[in-house]
This record gives structure tokens, sequence and C-alpha cells, in this order.
């Protein structure tokens, strides 16, 4: 499937339930040829809405902090990222996705993957980090987030690192200087020949 092919497949998607109670799907936002995959969890209640990732207060939080290592979802080529989530479409009231969700889902963006071939992968939050490294940390589901920060892993043959949902900072700011470092992490990873 080419690109436009893999939007109309999400676009009319029913393989899970969601399709039921959601407004929009939610493919993702960005420049195509970004170095950067930004990668969350699913849309909540702005995004179904705008059919957009990362339009909340969260999505505040995330482009204020690509803002500061120079990139932006309506940036292209060296200053652009491509964002996306883990599911397409919003869980109801916000609930965690479930396994069977993640199970439907997780062929469009392994797609997404290959089409973009992105030179970092940025994953953000436990169902996030648990969808890209399940083939390669086998505990990754009983993996606290902490332990897989902090290292180069790889989906696809991409470099991943794995930082903190920008929902989670808002309630934990104190952890803001981890993410910051991952970030800058990410920014030598993406930098490397
Ligand atoms: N949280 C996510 O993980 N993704 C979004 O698009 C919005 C909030």
């Amino acid at each position: 499937m080419d690109w436009d092919a893999l939007q109309q497949s999400v676009a009319s998607c029913q393989a899970c339930g969601l399709c039921k109670s959601r407004k929009n799907t939610v493919f993702g936002v960005g420049d195509t040829q970004a170095r950067w995959l930004v990668v969350g969890e699913a849309p909540g209640e702005n995004e179904d809405l705008q059919g957009e990732p990362f339009v909340g207060q969260a999505g505040q939080l995330l482009d204020n902090m690509l803002k500061a290592v120079g990139l932006s979802r309506t940036g292209s080529g060296a200053q652009g990222v491509y964002i996306a989530n883990v599911l397409k479409c919003r869980p109801p009231a916000n609930r965690n996705p479930q396994p069977e969700e993640m199970l439907q889902c997780e062929p469009y963006l392994q797609r997404q993957v290959q089409l973009l071939q992105p030179k970092i992968i940025l994953a953000l939050g436990r169902f996030a980090a648990q969808s890209l490294l399940q083939a390669t940390v086998p505990d990754v589901a009983s993996t606290p987030l902490g332990k897989l920060r902090g290292q180069v892993h790889h989906y696809q043959g991409v470099p991943v690192i794995v930082s903190y949902h920008p929902a989670y900072l808002l309630r934990t700011p104190h952890d803001k200087a981890k993410a910051w470092a991952d970030l800058c992490l990410a920014q030598d990873v993406a930098r490397r020949p």
C-alpha cells in the first residue's frame, strides 16, 4: 500500500470496535520527508474532533519540546517531524488501548514507518514503547518506562528512543528534565550518518 491507499484504508477501517464511537480517524500530521517520527498513544477528545494528533494540552507541550530542538509539525526537511499514534481511533473516555485494538491497528503504524523511513523514532509513553519494542524487548509490557529510556532500541532497523508521554509530564513536571535528555539523545542519534 502506498501512502494515499494507507490513509484511505485507515479512514474506512472497521477492524475493531473503536470505529463505532470515533468522529474522525487520526492518521498523522507533518512532513512525510521528515527525519523524525514521533509516536504517541491514541487520539483524545480534541484529536478525535479535529482528526489531528496532539492538538490538546499535551500537544502544546509536545510542540514546545520539539521547538526547543528546532522542530515543528509544520516544518519540513531537517526542521520537520511526522507525528502519529499507535491507535488511529479514540478509545472511549480516553481509557487505555486494549491489546486487541493495538494488535489490529499496529500494521498501519508499521506501514507508516516503512514508507516514511525516518532516521529516528521518538516513542512517547508506555503504549508506544510496547508497540514498537515488543519484538526486541520481550518483557516490555512489565518493564517500567524509566528502564527503557536512555538507550537506543530499534524498530524495523530504525533507531527508537523512549520518553515520557507529554500528558504524564503535565502531571509530573519534575520529569521534564529527563524528557529533555531523551530529546537530546534522539537529536544526537538522528544526526548520525
Ligand atoms: N495523546 C496521544 O498519545 N496522542 C494524541 O494524539 C493526543 C494525546
